[in-house]
C-alpha cells in the first residue's frame, strides 16, 4: 500500500531492491486508493504520474473495511488527527491483509505508522520513522486506574470522571 507521500518519492522508491529485502519477499505487488491519486495530482505531472501508475494498482477500499480503520484509529486515540485519505490507505490495507500473506503500508507519516503498528499493518518508512507506539488511555479521576480508551467508564469503580494519558512503547 502506497500513500502519497511514498509515490510522490515516485521511482526512486519504487525501483528500489531495497523494498523486496525490507518486505523479505519475493513478490511485491503494489497498490494504492484513488484518494491518493487525487492528491497526486497536484502533485506531479500527467504523464508522470500515469507512468508512477502503471505499476500500481488503485482501488477504492470497501465501507466495511472503512469502519473498521476508523473504529480501529479512534481505539489509538488518533481519530479526527487522520485525513479521510489516511484512512482510505488503512482501509484498503486491512482489506488487503484478508488476500495477501503480509501487507505494509510504505509512509512517511508517523501518525499513520502509528496506527499501522496497533492494527499489526506492517510498515515501511523512508525517513521518518516511528520510534515509539503512541496510544492514548483513559485515567480514573477517582481511583486512578489506567483503562483503554474505548471504554466509557472505569472498570475498577465505575466513575465516568476521567482524563487522558499519553503512553509510549518502543517499536522494534
Ligand atoms: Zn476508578
Amino acid at each position: 500500500m502506497l500513500d502519497t507521500s511514498a509515490l510522490i518519492r515516485g521511482f526512486e522508491f519504487l525501483n528500489d531492491d531495497a523494498l523486496r529485502k525490507t518486505v523479505g519477499a519475493e513478490k511485491i505487488f503494489l497498490f494504492t486508493t484513488e484518494s491518493v491519486v487525487r492528491e497526486l495530482r497536484y502533485e506531479r505531472s500527467k504523464m508522470h504520474l500515469n507512468l508512477l501508475l502503471s505499476r500500481v494498482t488503485v482501488l477504492e477500499p470497501r465501507r466495511k473495511y472503512l469502519d473498521l480503520a476508523k473504529r480501529g484509529t479512534s481505539d489509538t486515540g488518533l481519530s479526527g488527527e487522520l485525513s479521510n485519505t489516511d484512512l482510505d490507505v488503512l482501509a484498503l490495507a486491512l482489506e488487503l491483509k484478508g488476500r495477501y500473506s503480509q501487507v505494509y503500508i510504505a509512509t512517511d507519516d508517523i501518525k499513520l505508522q502509528n496506527v499501522c503498528v496497533s492494527l499489526g499493518i506492517g510498515v515501511v518508512a523512508f525517513r521518518k520513522k516511528l520510534r515509539y507506539l503512541i496510544y492514548r488511555r483513559k485515567k480514573c479521576a477517582f481511583c486512578g486506574v489506567e483503562f483503554e480508551d474505548k471504554y466509557d467508564e472505569c472498570p475498577n469503580c465505575g466513575s465516568r470522571k476521567f482524563y487522558y494519558v499519553k503512553k509510549k512503547i518502543r517499536v522494534r
